[in-house]
C-alpha cells in the first residue's frame, strides 16, 4: 500500500495502491513501466499515480478476462448475485472513504450516502432471473426454447464525472450476466474504479472476472473496442468519442450501447411550482459543477413568467457556495484545464452572440481559488435557440433560459437539439404533463423533478445523439447477453 503523503491534498486511502492497476487478479505496473498523474482539479497537486496502460496491457486483461469466463459462467446464477450482493455490502461499509476518494478526483464536495450500493442490489437481483422463453413447436415431440447466454469478455469504458457509479452500473450487469470484462476508467479519475474492483475481490468475485485498465483514451481506450476478442462493449462518455468507438466496433462486428451528452430540457409552463422548481433546476445545473449528463442546462419558460423565473433563478445561483472539495460547499471546480478553457469559452460564445448573462459568467478569484479550475455558477438570459450554448453540451453551470409563446412552441424548441438524455416539466395541470410526457424525446422525462426519475430500476439511456442502449433497469443485465434458439426432438421419434 503506497501513500503518497497524508495532507488535504493528497490521497490517504487504504482503498487504492499507487501506480498499479488490475489484470487477473494481480495489482500490477502498466506493461511500458510509465504511469500517469492523477491531480487534484481544486488546486492541481498531485494525489495518486495510475498505469499508463496501452494495447499490451489490454491483451494481458483480455487473456486474463478468457481464463476467467468458463467458471464465471458456470457458476450458478444465485451465487452469482449472492457475490454481488457482498461487493454492495462491502461498499456500503466503505461508503465514507470511497466518497472522499471520489471527491478528491472529481473535485466535488460531498453528496452524503450515495445511491451506488441500492443500485447494485438492485442489479444483484436480476442475475438469477434471466430467463428464455418456451416456444410452440411444429410437432409434439418437439420442445423450442431460447438460453439467454453470456458474450463472454466484453468491455466498458466510461467518463471521470461519476467513476465510482458509473463503474459499478456497467461492471455489475456484465458481471451478473456472466461475461467477464475489462474496463478503462478516464485517466482524471481511475482511482475509485480501482478501489470498487478491489472490494469486489475481497468480496470474492473471482480473479480475472472484472480487470481495469488504467490510460489515456488514445492508447488503452482505443485499444479495448478496436480488440478483435471482446465480443461487445459498454461506451460512456462524449458524442465525438462515442462514434470512434463504434467505428472501432464496427471493423470487428462487436455489439455495444453508447450512452452519450445531454441538453437536456427543464420547460416550465405558467401554472408551475416555481417554489419547487427553483431550487431542484439549480441544485441540477450546480451538482458536479454542471459535469452530469443528465444536468437540465436549458430552461424553456411560458413568458408570461419569464421575468419572475429568471429573477428567481438568479438569485438561487447567488446562493451556490464554490470551493475546494473538503469544505462544506454546494460545487468544487471543473476537472481539468480543458475542461475549464471549453466552459468558459461557451461562456464568450454566448456574450458574443447576444445572450445577456445575468449572473455569474466568470472564473472565481481569490486565494481560496488559488490554481483551481473554478467557475461561477452562469445564468444566461435573453438565449436564442439556435444559439451555440443552446445547442451544444457545455458540461459546466452554465443554465440559459428560453422563453416561449405556447405548448406547441416549448415542446419545438426542447426537442430541437441534436440530444435526447433527459427532459423535465413543471406543471399542475395533468393534461399537460400527459402531452408533454409523451412528446419530449428524451429517454426520461420527468414531471414536477429535475435529475431523472426517481423509480426504482428506471432505465437510463438516450435518444438521438445521447446514445442507445439502456443501463440501469431490469434490461441491462438482458443486454449483456445474447439469445441461442435450442429445438430438441425425441430420439426415438427420428424416422418414423
Ligand atoms: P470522453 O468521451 O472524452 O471520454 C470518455 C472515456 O473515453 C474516457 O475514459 C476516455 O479516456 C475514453 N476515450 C477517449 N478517447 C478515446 C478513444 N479514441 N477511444 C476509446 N476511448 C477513448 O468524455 P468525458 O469528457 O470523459 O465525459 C464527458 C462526456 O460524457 C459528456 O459528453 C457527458 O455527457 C458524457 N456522459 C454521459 C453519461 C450518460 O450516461 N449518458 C454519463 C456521464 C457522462
Amino acid at each position: 500500500m503506497t501513500i503518497i503523503s497524508n495532507d488535504r491534498t493528497t490521497i490517504d486511502s487504504d482503498l487504492v495502491v499507487d501506480g498499479v492497476h488490475l489484470i487477473g487478479g494481480d495489482w500490477v505496473s502498466a506493461a511500458a513501466g510509465e504511469t500517469i498523474d492523477v491531480i487534484n482539479p481544486a488546486n492541481r497537486q498531485l494525489i495518486a499515480r495510475v498505469p499508463r496502460g496501452t494495447a499490451d496491457d489490454v491483451e494481458a486483461a483480455v487473456q486474463a478476462a478468457e481464463q476467467a469466463f468458463p467458471a464465471w459462467r458456470d457458476l450458478n446464477a444465485t451465487e452469482r448475485g449472492r457475490l454481488l450482493f457482498r461487493w454492495a455490502d462491502l461498499i456500503e461499509q466503505n461508503a465514507e472513504a470511497l466518497d472522499e476518494l471520489e471527491r478528491q478526483e472529481v473535485g466535488r464536495p460531498s453528496w452524503g450516502p450515495l445511491g451506488t450500493p441500492r443500485q447494485l442490489r438492485f442489479i444483484a437481483g436480476q442475475a438469477d432471473k434471466v430467463q428464455g422463453v418456451s416456444l410452440p413447436t411444429y410437432s409434439p415431440d418437439t420442445l423450442g426454447f431460447t438460453l439467454r447466454e453470456p458474450y463472454g469478455v466484453v468491455g466498458g469504458i466510461i467518463p471521470w464525472n461519476a467513476p465510482g457509479p458509473m463503474f459499478v452500473t456497467e461492471v455489475g450487469a456484465a458481471i451478473a450476466a456472466g461475461n467477464t470484462m475489462v474496463m478503462k476508467p478516464a485517466e482524471d479519475a481511475p482511482l475509485t474504479p480501482l478501489a470498487m474492483a478491489k472490494l469486489a475481490l475481497e468480496a470474492g468475485i473471482p480473479p480475472g472476472v472484472i480487470n481495469v485498465v488504467t490510460g489515456y483514451g488514445t492508447e488503452a481506450g482505443a485499444a479495448l473496442p478496436a480488440h478483435p476478442r471482446i465480443r461487445r462493449m459498454g461506451f460512456t462518455g462524449s458524442p465525438q468519442t462515442g462514434a470512434l468507438v463504434m467505428e472501432a466496433c464496427a471493423r470487428n462486428l462487436t455489439p455495444l450501447h453508447l450512452e452519450l451528452g445531454g441538453k437536456s430540457p427543464q420547460v416550465i409552463f405558467s401554472d408551475a411550482d416555481l417554489d419547487a422548481a427553483v431550487p431542484a433546476i439549480v441544485a441540477g445545473i450546480t451538482l458536479n459543477t454542471g459535469q452530469i449528463c443528465a444536468a437540465g442546462s436549458r430552461v424553456v419558460v411560458d413568458r408570461r413568467i419569464h421575468a419572475e423565473v429568471v429573477d428567481r433563478l438568479a438569485a438561487q445561483m447567488q446562493t451556490v457556495t464554490v470551493g475546494p472539495w473538503h469544505e462544506p460547499v454546494n460545487m468544487g471546480p471543473l476537472i481539468n484545464a480543458k475542461q475549464h478553457a471549453r466552459v468558459l469559452g461557451y461562456i464568450e460564445l454566448g456574450k458574443e452572440a447576444g445572450a445577456e448573462v445575468v449572473t455569474g459568467g466568470v472564473a472565481p478569484t481569490g486565494d481560496r481559488f488559488g490554481d483551481g479550475f473554478f467557475v461561477a455558477p452562469t445564468l444566461f438570459d435573453k438565449v436564442d435557440p439556435d444559439m451555440r450554448i443552446a445547442q451544444e453540451e457545455i458540461f459546466g453551470p452554465v443554465l440559459s433560459v428560453i422563453p416561449v409563446d405556447d405548448e406547441q412552441e416549448a415542446i419545438r424548441v426542447a426537442n430541437g437539439t441534436d440530444y435526447g438524455l433527459v427532459a423535465s416539466v413543471w406543471t399542475r395541470d395533468l393534461g399537460t404533463a400527459v402531452r408533454m410526457s409523451r412528446a419530449l424525446q428524451a429517454g426520461q422525462v420527468a414531471v414536477n423533478t429535475a435529475l431523472g426519475a426517481p423509480a426504482i430500476g428506471a432505465p437510463f439511456g438516450g435518444y438521438k445523439n445521447s446514445g442507445f442502449g439502456r443501463t440501469m433497469g431490469a434490461d441491462s443485465v438482458l443486454d449483456w447477453t445474447q439469445v441461442k434458439t435450442v429445438s430438441m426432438r425425441e430420439a426415438a421419434s427420428l424416422g418414423r
